[in-house]
């Protein structure tokens, strides 16, 4: 093969990346690599002015191989693609090595050490370059169907943008009826409007589109297929129960959250008196007149905030993180208490308030109409007890504001704030292959830059099945969806990567090890000549390489990280820098 002639391209990142990595050096030590022609570094490789030089010296140059070094692949993959693209470049001939997240970063206390690994990495960049060869998009028609499934507010949501763009909808819904948490909910922040309301504006908005069909009591329980063109298998929970089949191109997931359940006796819970904030919203939703809890007018509340969320990591199966909405919502519970009437005295033990943007209004206004505002320490959350003599219930907490003074408040209610957690859907995050966060949420590839996409192809997710969320954010994350999904149903074809497994049929004597060993079910078994052999479907394989060292015969290689390839960036980087 004729030498290549191959750019390199180090990012300094802002310093993010040169402030522990010499860039200069590894620009030296990497620009006389045999086949590079051309060794930069910039200040940001992914701004305008840097991508247009690299085009130029794409074009001017001849370079048929690109290497750009600087964040996770993650970030600018499609980026430096598409730079190739204009100058002409077939985009799988370019490499993205990650010298930031995997180097400068972690190495922040030893900069020739990080400046080594940097050369070693850039250089293992190189040496696949060398042996790309230019690669197409798998294309594949897509069907003009979506099916969505959880019927909540973001589910709604989509179904109705859906159909507006003129994709039919099927909206699979596993209880009785639709609506998710906002059916069940009276006013809600931040703008006072009834929950039931925004359900039955919503319910009334699909009605009207023919092309929206619902199941309820309904689960997605089976899904073959490639993305474009997927058959879901819906098994409606009749007496008795059928299933029946659909085909879509895409699926969205809406399939919401459950709220913490605290254990009997923390914060008192189990107590009469002590009610979570879910309880006592439906107490309030369905009182008329001021609040009377078992036959008694309510005088004193005491809200615990941050109950299941921000939990120490010794706590098993700990929830680390916060749940947004909580603070939002008993400030407004607070707001709907004082609306009622009659005058309560409220109480709310917080560790932060986080009413952030619009909702500091809500906060303010609680305030002024005469809730106080405790802060207590993260190590020293209050405790509720009841007292023998009054038989009222009894909160003590620590007062940060007024110096740690310990301070005793005679209640009729405590209300535990608390947080979401996710909703146990084991059997749709096994058909669907669902990718969950640490935290048990489903999570998207990237929360900015590609929030609502899934690493499943076609697969999108929103609503706060991806986190907590309020029910505007919700709605703004289904809609995201909608743009995404529709945005490729429309055009009718889907480009999927073409770095997929291939099988060398000359090579291979069928033992079928790849086809156990793949988890999307990806290889089928044909005939070819006269004899069975694997065929990988490149619509359905994703590329992660996992049967390739399961085929005795070694007939199966990773297009883009070939055999080949993969040693050859072992050379590169373990050959000795001078
Ligand atoms: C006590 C409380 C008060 C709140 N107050 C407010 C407020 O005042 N203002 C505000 O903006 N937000 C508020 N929220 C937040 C709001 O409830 C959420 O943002 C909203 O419900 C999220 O909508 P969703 O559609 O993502 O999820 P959900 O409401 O949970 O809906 C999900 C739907 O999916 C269905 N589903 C689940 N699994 C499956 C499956 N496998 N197959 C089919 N269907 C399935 C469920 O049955 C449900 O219908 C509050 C939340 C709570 C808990
Ligand atoms: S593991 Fe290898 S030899 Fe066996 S069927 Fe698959 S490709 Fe053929
Ligand atoms: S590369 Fe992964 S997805 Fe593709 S056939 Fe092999 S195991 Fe299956």
């Amino acid at each position: 093969m004729s030498e290549r002639r191959i750019g390199v391209f180090i990012c300094q990142c802002g310093g993010n990346i040169s402030d522990y990595v010499d860039v200069e050096k590894v620009r030296t030590a990497v620009g006389d690599e045999p086949g590079v022609v051309v060794a930069k570094t910039a200040m940001f490789t992914c701004s305008d002015a840097t991508q247009q030089e690299i085009v130029k010296d794409i074009q001017e140059q001849n370079l048929d191989g690109l290497v750009v070094a600087s964040c996770s692949p993650k970030l600018h993959t499609f980026t430096f693609r598409e730079v190739a693209k204009r100058a002409g470049l077939n985009p799988y001939e370019y490499t993205q090595v990650n010298i930031r997240e995997q180097c400068s970063w972690t190495h922040t206390d030893d900069k020739a050490g990080a400046t080594r690994k940097a050369i070693r990495l850039v250089r293992a960049g190189i040496a696949r370059t060398k042996l790309t060869t230019p690669l197409q998009p798998t294309v594949v028609e897509t069907v003009p169907k979506a099916l969505i499934v959880g019927g909540g507010i973001a589910g709604l949501r989509a179904a109705i943008g859906m159909s507006d763009i003129g994709i039919a909808v099927f909206l699979v819904e596993k209880q009785p009826e639709v609506g998710g948490w906002v059916a069940g909910f009276g006013t809600m922040y931040p703008n006072a409007k009834d929950g039931r309301q925004l359900i039955a504006h919503l319910w009334g908005e699909v009605q009207k589109r023919p092309n929206i069909t619902i199941f309820t009591n309904a689960e997605v329980v089976g899904k073959s297929g490639s993305f474009g063109n997927y058959q879901a298998t819906i098994r409606i929970n009749h007496r008795p129960a059928e299933t029946i089949q659909v085909k879509v191109g895409s699926i969205i997931v809406a399939t919401g959250f459950d709220t913490y359940h605290p254990a009997e006796g923390e914060f008192g819970y189990g107590m009469d008196g002590v009610v979570t904030l879910p309880e006592f919203k439906t107490m309030l939703d369905s009182s008329a007149g001021p609040l009377v809890y078992k036959g008694k007018t309510v005088r004193d509340i005491a809200y615990i905030y941050c109950v299941g969320s921000r939990q120490k990591a010794e706590v098993p199966d700990a929830n680390q993180y916060c749940s947004r909405y909580c603070c939002n919502a008993a400030v407004h519970a607070s707001l709907t208490v004082t609306a009622k009437g009659a005058k309560v005295h409220q109480y709310h033990l917080y560790r932060d308030m986080r009413t952030y943007g619009k909702y500091e209004l809500l906060y303010k206004e609680s305030r002024d109409e005469g809730s106080l505002f405790l802060k207590f320490a993260a190590d020293a959350p209050p405790a509720v007890a009841r007292d023998d003599q009054s038989g009222r219930l009894t909160v003590t907490v620590a007062d940060q504001l007024t110096r740690g003074e310990a301070l005793n408040i005679a209640v009729d209610l405590v209300v535990l704030i608390t947080g979401m957690i996710p909703r146990s859907n084991e059997e749709l995050v096994k058909t669907l292959k669902l990718p969950m966060g640490k935290d048990q949420f489903f999570n998207e590839i990237h929360p900015k830059l590609r929030p609502v996409e899934t690493v499943v192809d076609g697969v999108y997710i929103c609503g706060a099945c991806q986190g907590p969320k309020n029910s505007a954010e919700s709605v703004a994350s289904a809609l995201a969806a909608v743009t995404q999904s529709a945005g490729i149903l429309k055009k009718g074809f889907a480009e999927l990567e073409p770095l997929v497994a291939a099988v060398d049929p000359d090579q291979c004597a069928w033992c079928g090890k790849c086809q156990e060993t793949c988890p999307y079910g990806a290889v089928e078994k044909v005939e070819v000549n006269g004899h069975n052999v694997a065929s990988i479907n490149e619509a359905v394989c994703k590329g992660c390489g996992g049967c390739v060292p399961f085929c005795p015969k070694e007939a199966i290689d990773l297009r883009g990280y070939t055999d080949a390839q993969v040693k050859a960036m072992i050379d590169g980087l373990l050959r000795e820098i001078v």
